[in-house]
C-alpha cells in the first residue's frame, strides 16, 4: 500500500491563496525580508504549516531563519511560486542571486551543483519533500544529462558533499562513480588541482575501492544511469521518470 505522506500534495488554490494573509520570513544574520502567500507557503511545507498555524509566537511576528543562505531561500521561493527549478546554471544563478552580476557573485557554474543540494537540504529541514527530492534531481541530472553524457563533480562540490552529507547519500555516490568512470587527468584545470590536497580522504578510498571493482569485473564501458541517484516518492513515480529518460 502507497504511504500516504509520500503522494505529492495537490497544488493550492492560487486565487485564494492570493486573496489571503501573507506572511514573513526572516532569512540569513542580516534578516533579509520575505513577504509570502500563508496558503501557498503552508500548502508545501509542514515546518511552516506548523510554525504559522500554531500557538508558536511566530505566527504573528514572523518566522526567523538566521542561519539560512539568502540564495537557498531564494530558490525555495521561486519554486513554492514555480513548482520547477530550472536545469541551466545561468536561470538558476538569476533565481538565486537576482539582481547580481555574475562576476561579482560567489556563485558561479560550479557552485550550482552545491547550491542545489543545499536547496534540497533545506527543502528536508522545512519539510517540503517535493522540494527535497527536486533539488537532488536536478542536481544529478546536472552531471548525467543525458544516457552517456556525464560529467564529473568539481572538488569544491565534492569536498562541501563530504562535508555535510550523511555517509553513503546519492550524491556522494554519483561524485565517486563519475570520478572513477568519466574523469581524466586532462580534465583538472589550475584551480582544481589547487584542490587536490583538501579532497576528503573518504572519498580517494572510495575511488580507489571502486576503481578496483570495475576492474574486476572486466567493466570498460560501465553507464551511469541518472535515474539510480534520483529520489523518488513510489515507485510509480520511478517508472514514470524512467520512461521519460528512454524517450
Ligand atoms: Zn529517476
Amino acid at each position: 500500500m502507497a504511504d500516504k505522506s509520500q503522494v505529492p500534495p495537490v497544488a493550492p488554490v492560487y486565487g485564494a491563496a492570493a486573496q489571503g494573509e501573507i506572511v514573513t520570513i526572516f532569512i540569513g544574520p542580516e534578516k533579509k525580508r520575505y513577504n509570502i502567500h500563508k496558503d501557498i507557503i503552508c500548502h508545501h511545507s509542514e515546518y511552516f504549516r506548523t510554525a504559522f498555524n500554531g500557538r508558536w509566537k511566530e505566527s504573528d511576528e514572523g518566522v526567523t531563519l538566521e542561519d539560512v543562505e539568502v540564495d537557498v531561500f531564494n530558490v525555495f521561493a521561486h519554486w513554492l511560486y514555480a513548482q520547477e527549478i530550472p536545469s541551466d546554471w545561468e536561470s538558476l544563478y538569476d533565481i538565486a542571486a537576482p539582481g547580481h552580476t555574475l562576476k561579482k557573485s560567489v556563485l558561479n557554474e560550479w557552485s550550482i551543483g552545491e547550491l542545489l543540494l543545499r536547496a534540497s537540504v533545506f527543502g528536508d529541514r522545512v519539510l517540503a519533500p517535493v522540494l527535497h527530492r527536486l533539488a537532488h534531481n536536478t542536481f544529478v541530472d546536472r552531471y548525467v544529462p543525458a544516457p552517456g553524457e556525464y560529467c564529473s563533480v568539481n572538488y569544491a562540490t565534492v569536498i562541501w558533499i563530504y562535508d555535510n552529507l550523511p555517509k553513503g547519500h546519492m550524491a556522494m555516490r554519483l561524485a565517486v562513480e563519475l570520478q572513477c568512470i568519466v574523469w581524466n587527468t586532462k580534465d583538472d584545470d589550475e584551480e582544481e588541482e589547487l584542490l587536490w590536497s583538501k579532497l576528503p580522504h573518504e572519498f580517494l578510498l572510495a575511488v580507489m575501492f571502486r576503481n578496483n571493482a570495475l576492474k574486476e569485473q572486466k567493466c570498460s564501458d560501465v553507464e551511469v544511469k541518472a535515474c539510480y541517484y534520483h529520489l523518488h516518492a513510489s515507485e510509480e513515480e520511478k517508472k514514470a521518470c524512467k520512461q521519460k529518460k528512454q524517450k
